[in-house]
């Protein structure tokens, strides 16, 4: 492994067969935007790539939570063409281009975790840092121009940049950035549901996350033996399921959150997530066998001694670099994985089932489930309140009533502190004016966003004579998070 430096710009490259292929990273992703500017990040890479002419090799681009990539593979010359491109359009934006790349945006969407993850990073973490995952925010079209301004200052300069090569970087290879000092991230928010409890959101199927060290071999393992555990028993073993997945997301350094993921066959969403927190627990309270653990080390070391993987490598490296992790190479990784032993990864995985959040889609009404102390796994909720707090409270139109018992639970209470409702189930949802993340303004309503994964509509199709609130609301929240709803919405 090799490290240069080329204006500024780390270089990290090893030589291996094939095309030379580039990957200028930089450290900013979905969890450095806010709420009110989701999507930003997204919006100046597309900015910069509408900026280049047809390109007859392979390239691409791509904002994922921690990190944006520009990539390309080619002849050094192409390759040499495709960054100093790059990097002088992320000097210059075509600002006027950002209503069109707005709506080019909205029809692909983020996509930055999968679905299930995404919820389960909103749950743990609210509506900040990662857990935006699982937002849309306001829209592309509703993103402010000065964000975008400031986004490309603050992350994208040669300070916050590291290129990943597969071979030594071209003779006459420039990456005129604009200057900046070596980015000091500033620490993730913390978690705002630390312990284990499960919850429901409409995800195509159950979902398991906990918080570990994603550089501990041991919790690696674990996850593996896990995956393997119910990939034998939920697929082969009762056909519910034909796909086991795992994401492993980046908090900090030292600091991480694994998932374990299964697509489910359609109603038996409950019996699945059942198998996945049984298995989870077995893992806890007994150790796997030395078999389950020599058989994913072999993985592991098939995988890592690929010399296919080569490139992976450099790329982890890299981001590595940029986030201030310790990078573990191939070698060091498998060392420490062979140390491992199955009381080891018992006790690991005990530890960090006390963070363990389940995630069941909304089919599943209950779920009777123990820690592995034996207490009850709880349901999660959005607000530790069990009843309304004081106030004008607004109760659906009365026709509404008159038709559904349900609707006669719902309430809204709006006061000088902040918005709260009772749905349907009679739960509480709200939170002060000073959690709210943004304000959706439409005609005759307003849909607040909380800091915790929350949301209170206050429109007039739930709720009537609403006009004193929507004053409150609007005179409350600043102006700077209050926007018109997205014209690129299909429904208002
Ligand atoms: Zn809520």
């Amino acid at each position: 492994m090799h490290h240069d430096l080329i204006d500024g710009v780390p270089v990290i490259w090893t030589e291996t067969p094939g095309p030379l292929e580039a990957t200028l990273m930089f450290g900013c992703g979905l969890q450095d935007e806010t709420f009110r500017t989701l999507g930003v990040t997204h919006l100046v890479e597309h900015l910069a790539m509408s900026t280049l002419p047809r390109l007859h090799f392979e390239h691409n681009a791509s904002v994922s939570l921690t990190l944006t990539d520009f990539t390309c593979t080619g002849r050094p010359e192409q390759v040499v063409d495709f960054l100093a491109r790059v990097c002088t359009a992320l000097t210059d934006l075509p600002l006027e281009r950002i209503e069109k790349e707005a709506g080019v945006l909205a029809a692909e969407g983020s996509g930055a975790a999968d679905p299930v993850t995404a919820e389960l990073l909103s749950i743990r973490y609210g509506t900040q840092g990662l857990g935006l995952a699982s937002f849309n925010g306001p829209g592309a079209d509703r993103i402010p121009q000065d964000a975008v301004r400031d986004t490309v200052a603050r992350h994208f300069h040669a300070g916050n940049a590291v290129l990943a090569l597969t071979g030594p970087p071209p003779q006459d290879l420039r990456l005129p950035l604009a200057p900046g000092p070596r980015t000091t991230r500033t620490p993730h928010p913390a978690a705002r549901t630390t312990r284990s409890s499960w919850h429901r959101a409409d995800v195509p199927g159950p979902g398991l996350l906990f918080s570990c060290d994603l550089n501990d071999q041991t919790m690696l393992l674990a996850a593996h033996v896990l995956s393997q555990r119910l990939t034998d028993t939920v697929r082969h073993e009762h056909g519910l399921s034909y796909d086991v997945g795992g994401s492993a997301v980046f908090v900090g350094p030292g600091r991480g959150e694994r998932s374990i993921q299964l697509d489910v066959r359609e109603g038996q969403e409950k019996r699945v997530a059942e198998l996945l927190w049984q298995e989870a627990l077995r893992l806890a309270t007994e150790e796997p066998t030395e078999a389950e653990l020599a058989e994913e080390r072999e993985g592991a070391r098939e995988f890592l001694t690929d010399p296919r993987t080569a490139d992976l490598e450099v790329a982890e490296r890299a981001a590595d670099l940029l986030l201030g992790e310790t990078h573990l190479d191939a070698q060091t990784k498998l060392a420490l994985q062979a140390e491992v032993t199955p009381a080891q990864v018992r006790e690991a995985f005990a530890a960090a089932m006390e963070t363990a959040l389940l995630l069941v889609p909304c089919e599943v009404e209950q779920l009777l489930l123990a820690r592995p102390d034996g207490s009850a796994l709880p349901a999660g909720g959005c607000s530790e309140r069990s009843s309304l707090p004081a106030g004008s409270q607004y109760r659906p139109p009365l026709l509404a009533r008159a038709r559904s018992g349900a609707a006669r639970k719902v309430r809204l209470v709006v006061n000088a502190d902040g918005a709260w409702w009772q749905d349907e189930e009679g739960r509480i949802h709200g939170f002060p004016y000073t959690e709210v993340v943004g304000v959706e303004v439409h005609e005759a309503g307003r849909i607040l966003q909380g800091l915790g994964n929350c949301f209170v509509p206050v429109a007039p199709e739930l709720f009537s004579g609403l006009g004193p609130a929507i004053a409150t609301i609007d005179a409350a929240v600043p102006e700077a998070l209050r926007y018109p709803v997205s014209a690129l919405r299909a429904t208002g």
